[in-house]
C-alpha cells in the first residue's frame, strides 16, 4: 500500500479564500438582488494596459512564422526579459544583481512555495503574523513544523513575529534564531511598508546569525515614500543572505496572464554550496520557462509606454485606497496601510472579531472584505480592503460602509 506525506494531514482548515467564496455564495443565494462590492481577494480590476497587449499581438504574430517561432522557453527566461529586469528593477535603482541572477517564472507564489525546496528539512522558519498563507502552509507541507496549536493558532516549532499597531506592523528581530525569515514589504495583508534603515537591521541581523532572509517585493510598485526600498538589494550584504520574489501581477496586471521572476545571487552560500546553483538545479527540473508570448509582455512592462501606462495603473489603485483609507478615517475607525500599498488594514469596530465584521459587512453594506484572523492570529480584530477593485465600486462601498 502506498503512503501519503502526511505533513498534509497537519494543514488547517480550508484555504482562507475558499470559505469567504462559500460565505459569498451561501448570501448571493438567499438574497439574490443584493448588489454585491468585491473588495476582498487582492486580485485586478483594469484590462491590460496598451503596451502589454501590443506586444501580446506581436508575439502571438512571431508564433504564426516559421522563422519567429518560439517552441520551449528557456529555463531560466529569455535574455531580453532578464537584461530588462536587470536594468531596471536593480541596476537603474543602484542594486548589484546581474541577469544572470534572475529566474523567470510563471509568478510569485509558485516561487514563494517552491523555494524552500532547496533548504534542509530541520530548518527553523520565522515568519510575520499576519502572514501571507503561501510560506505557512508550504513549510508545513515539507515538515519544518510540529502540529497545529488551535488554542495558539499557530504551528508548533514555527516563529511568528507578530506585526501589530506597537511596531507599525513590522516584526521585531525574534528572540529565538530562525535559519529562513520570510519578510514580505510592502506587506500583503497590512498593508504596511518598512523603511530601508528598518530592512538594512534585518539584513545585518541575518549575516550575524546566518540566517536567510525571503523577501518578497510583489507589491513594491506601490511605494511612494521615499525611506522605503523597492528591493532588499538596496541594503548592504543582502546579497550574501537574501532572496527576492517578484510578480508582475500587481504591477502590471498580470494575474490572469502570469509572470514573475526569482532572484538568487551568486554570493549566496551555505559552506560552499551556492544556493544559486541550487534553485538553478531546481527550476531546470521542474519548471519548463514561461511562455515566450508572456515574456515578450514582461518585457513591453519595461518600455517607456508600458512604464507611464502602468504608473497610471497603478496611481488608479492607489486613488481607490486613498478613498477608502480617507472615508474610514473620517467615519471614526482605526486605519493602517493604504500608502506603500494597495491594501487597507483596518480595526474592526466595537471589538467584533475579524468574521463577525466580515459578515456585518457582507450583510449591511453587501461589500466582501477579508478577515484579518484568516492571515493569523495577530490578525484577529483586523480586517483588510484591497483597492483593487474599480473607482466607482469604492466610492460606493466606502459609503455604504460608513452609513453602516
Ligand atoms: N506574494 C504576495 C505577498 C501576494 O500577495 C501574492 C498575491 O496575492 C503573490 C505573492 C502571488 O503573486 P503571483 O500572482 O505572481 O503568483
Amino acid at each position: 500500500m502506498f503512503t501519503i506525506n502526511n505533513n498534509y494531514l497537519k494543514l488547517q482548515g480550508s484555504y482562507l479564500f475558499s470559505n469567504i467564496a462559500k460565505k459569498v455564495a451561501d448570501y448571493q443565494h438567499q438574497n439574490p438582488n443584493a448588489d454585491m462590492i468585491r473588495l476582498g481577494i487582492g486580485d485586478v480590476t483594469q484590462p491590460l494596459a496598451p503596451a502589454i497587449i501590443k506586444a501580446l499581438h506581436s508575439a502571438v504574430d512571431d508564433m504564426a512564422n516559421a522563422e519567429t517561432f518560439h517552441g520551449y522557453a528557456p529555463d531560466k527566461g529569455y535574455d531580453f526579459l532578464r537584461n530588462a529586469i536587470a536594468d531596471n528593477d536593480y541596476r537603474n535603482r543602484g542594486c548589484d544583481i546581474e541577469a544572470d541572477e534572475i529566474f523567470v517564472s510563471d509568478g510569485a507564489k509558485c516561487d514563494s512555495g517552491n523555494i524552500q525546496e532547496i533548504f534542509g528539512p530541520d530548518n527553523k522558519i520565522a515568519v510575520c503574523d499576519p502572514v501571507y498563507p503561501v510560506y505557512v502552509d508550504t513549510n508545513v507541507m515539507a515538515g519544518r513544523t510540529g502540529n497545529y496549536n488551535p488554542d495558539a493558532q499557530n504551528y508548533d516549532g514555527m516563529i511568528y513575529m507578530p506585526c501589530v499597531e506597537d511596531n507599525h506592523f513590522v516584526p521585531e528581530l525574534p528572540k529565538e534564531t530562525p535559519n529562513i525569515i520570510y519578510l514580505c514589504f510592502p506587506n500583503n495583508p497590512t498593508g504596511a511598508g518598512i523603511t530601508r534603515a528598518e530592512l538594512q537591521e534585518w539584513v545585518d541581523y541575518a549575516n550575524r546569525v546566518g540566517a536567510v532572509i525571503i523577501y518578497d517585493a510583489a507589491y513594491e510598485a506601490y511605494i511612494t515614500e521615499k525611506d522605503v526600498p523597492h528591493s532588499v538589494y538596496e541594503c548592504k550584504g543582502a546579497r550574501h543572505c537574501a532572496i527576492e520574489l517578484h510578480s508582475f501581477s500587481k504591477n502590471a496586471g498580470f494575474t490572469g496572464v502570469r509572470l514573475g521572476y526569482t532572484v538568487v545571487p551568486k554570493d549566496l552560500k551555505c559552506g560552499s554550496v551556492s544556493l544559486h546553483d541550487l534553485w538553478s538545479r531546481r527550476h531546470g527540473t521542474k519548471y519548463n520557462g514561461a511562455p515566450y508570448i508572456v515574456q515578450r509582455a514582461g518585457e513591453a512592462v519595461y518600455s517607456p509606454e508600458g512604464k507611464e501606462q502602468l504608473r497610471a495603473q497603478v496611481d488608479y489603485y492607489m486613488k481607490n485606497a486613498k478613498v477608502i483609507c480617507e472615508g474610514l478615517k473620517n467615519a471614526g475607525y482605526s486605519v493602517s496601510g493604504g500608502i506603500n500599498a494597495p491594501y487597507v488594514w483596518l480595526k474592526t469596530p466595537g471589538r467584533l472579531s475579524s468574521w463577525e465584521f466580515f459578515d456585518e459587512l457582507l450583510s449591511k453594506a453587501n461589500v466582501v472584505g477579508t478577515p484579518g484572523s484568516g492571515f493569523g492570529a495577530h490578525g484577529e480584530g483586523y480586517f483588510r480592503l484591497s483597492a483593487f477593485g474599480t473607482y466607482e465600486n469604492t466610492v460606493k462601498a466606502i459609503e455604504r460602509i460608513t452609513k453602516m
